[in-house]
């Protein structure tokens, strides 16, 4: 799926943060019904790396930054206590890590990697709004 996505093939999912020299940052994809998680990104290699461990040392470096930046916008941009990020894998084998805000440790039987169904349910545009708030981390990632 990711892969068809940087050839230019299929639909394209989710919004657009923005690009780095080796990366892509979008936001997560609405659900169904059309509707979206709010604060639940994905940041892609651009080129072709199936996990993590495949990554290139420039690459690497890369997103350690990003991701710092994003984890610090996106918690500044949605007011959330934590940010968590996890890379997976499992499904799809192009490498991508999933940055996602949790409002609150609680409540406490919803699971780390559930974290995204609590955040709120919106339409594209507030989308949008998000990710143009979070287009400044990316500047000076080199
Ligand atoms: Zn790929």
């Amino acid at each position: 799926m990711i892969c068809a996505k940087h050839r230019g093939e299929g639909p394209l999912e989710g919004e657009l943060v923005g690009q780095t020299p080796w990366l892509s940052v979008w936001h997560a994809p609405a659900e169904a019904d059309g509707r979206t998680r709010l604060g639940h990104l994905i940041v892609e290699s651009d080129q072709h790396a199936p996990h993590l461990a495949d990554l290139t040392e420039d690459e690497a470096t890369e997103l350690g930054r990003l991701r710092t930046r994003l984890a610090s916008s996106l918690r500044e941009a949605t007011g959330a206590d934590f940010v968590l990020a996890a890379v997976i894998g499992l499904g799809i084998a192009h490498f991508h890590e999933h940055i996602y805000a949790r409002p609150t440790r609680e409540p406490n039987d919803v699971a780390w990697h559930d974290s995204d169904q609590l955040l709120p349910l919106v339409d594209d545009e507030a989308v949008r709004g998000l990710a143009e708030r979070l287009r400044g981390a990316l500047q000076g990632i080199a």
